[in-house]
């Protein structure tokens, strides 16, 4: 009897330990269902809805996406080891997912990928997978430059249509002129992260040009979001600014 009684806490604290590793999903009332939003750790996430999976950036080995369904899509913004871990990739069931990728990102993916599953999109073109719509986004440094961290064309941010929402994954970018221009953006995950992309004024500055109804700092490791959050606040109170544990492991 005790004996089983320390099993079963050891299995519990096992769950708890599990999910301590990621901050609590979030549930978004969608036409046709809920949107759950799970974010993982820096650009890695997961979006589900009525029962689909869509895999963003995966990172961090099985580990990451312990007690998570297996991906029906996994989208990838760009080459370098934040967004492109191959790993992950191998290791996570990818059984039933496609890929929809960057032509730059497909040149790097393990010979084993199985190419009938793989969607190139190149900036400004939109494809339906899944029952998803998706645009791939420029996604660049500012000044534009041949030796730029992220030079224009090589990768993607996306613009998903789920239910009745439209989600935009910034990838790692500048406020380039193409995201201060979407349109109806309900949820966005916008990057803020130096040197690489952008300091939190100027992707407060992108994100009140664009004016999403929510905006989740993401890929921001060492910036002040609460910072980022009063200064869109200040501009615009009417959008959620949803600040969430993106680095739990280094707590
Ligand atoms: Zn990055």
């Amino acid at each position: 009897m005790k004996f089983k009684f320390i099993l079963t806490l050891i299995a519990s604290l096992g769950i708890l330990s599990a999910k301590a590793q990621r901050p609590a999903a979030d549930h978004e009332k969608v036409k046709g269902g809920e949107l759950t939003i799970q974010p993982i750790t820096h650009a890695t996430l997961v979006l589900s809805y009525q029962g689909k999976n869509i895999y963003v950036d995966p990172t961090g080995g099985t580990d990451a996406f312990k007690g998570l369904a297996a991906p029906d899509m996994i989208l990838i913004t760009d080459i370098h080891g934040d967004h492109l871990d191959p790993k992950t990739i191998d290791a996570v069931n990818t059984a039933h997912a496609v890929l929809v990728v960057p032509q730059a990102v497909a040149d790097k993916l393990p010979a084993t990928t199985d190419k009938t599953k793989l969607t190139i999109l190149k900036n400004g073109e939109t494809i339906n997978q899944i029952g998803f719509k998706i645009t791939a986004i420029p996604m660049y440094n500012l000044p534009e430059s041949p030796t730029a961290m992220h030079t224009k064309g090589r990768g993607n941010g996306y613009v998903l249509t789920i239910g009745d929402k439209t989600v935009y994954i910034s990838g790692d970018t500048a406020d380039i002129s193409e995201m201060r221009a979407l349109k109806g953006i309900d949820i966005a995950f916008v990057c803020m992260n130096l040197p690489y992309t952008m300091d939190v004024k100027t992707a407060a500055s992108g994100v009140l040009a664009f004016k999403p109804k929510v905006i989740y700092p993401y890929h921001y490791r060492g910036q002040n979001v609460e910072e980022f959050k009063s200064l869109v606040n200040t501009g615009d109170k009417n959008i959620e600014v949803r600040l969430r544990e993106w680095y739990p492991a280094a707590k």
